[in-house]
């Protein structure tokens, strides 16, 4: 856990299985954009962990999953998201194009006042393919974001008119398009990765917002 995010990381693997975060207005300010990546401090020196070595000339970048633009309130917040905990290997279609356009969009509503709890992680095939010291390449990666109208984010502010938005965007050199073409329901990135978002938020709210696919524009 960290003041800008936390995550779970899995140090066989050597990227996290999600990161989760919050976003609102709060978080942006003027830092200047870290240059470099390192280990992240807060594991023990034993835990495996990638490094700027397995991604040199791999073909994929070290994508963010807590945007470091969404982390400018300070240069320490900033550098903080430069930790390899936070990095899964991303094609640059999709880090620099079809991922990025969520990112863009959830920072817009943050900008409007709103607040979007996210959380982000990679989807792996059965034997994926591995960069470096066997780093694996996710097939795609997803998104949750749950967009509340005002600084009231909260499990019990969770209502079935709440906008839950579920991505999943394929990791490949030809992903094109923004975020809206990718869409798909929270409940199909359940099923996917094992994992059980909105977890506190009443189990018949899940129901209707984990099954319905966002369709606003
Ligand atoms: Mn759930």
């Amino acid at each position: 856990m960290k003041p800008q995010f936390v995550a779970s990381y899995d140090t066989t693997r050597k990227t996290p299985r999600w990161v989760a975060w919050r976003l609102d207005a709060s978080w942006f300010g003027t830092a200047t954009r870290a240059t470099s990546f390192r280990r992240d401090p807060q594991l023990p020196t034993s835990a495996g962990q990638a490094r700027d070595e397995d991604f040199r000339n791999s073909g994929f970048d070290r994508g963010h999953l807590c945007p470091s633009a969404d982390r400018t309130r300070t240069d320490p917040d900033n550098d903080a998201t430069f930790v390899f905990t936070n990095i899964v290997p991303q094609t640059r279609a999709s880090n620099s194009g079809t991922w990025s356009t969520l990112e863009d969009d959830a920072r817009t509503f943050a900008q409007q006042g709103k607040t979007v709890m996210l959380v982000a992680g990679p989807v792996f095939g059965v034997t994926p393919q591995a960069i470096g010291t066997g780093v694996p390449v996710p097939l795609s990666t997803f998104k949750v974001a749950v967009v509340f109208d005002t600084s009231a984010a909260s499990p019990a502010a969770v209502t079935t008119a709440t906008r839950v938005i579920g991505v999943l965007v394929p990791n490949t050199t030809s992903v094109s398009g923004d975020w809206r073409s990718h869409r798909v329901s929270v409940r199909a990135i359940e099923q996917l990765t094992g994992l059980d978002f909105l977890a506190d938020v009443p189990r018949a709210v899940q129901d209707v917002v984990e099954t319905r696919v966002d369709s606003l524009p």
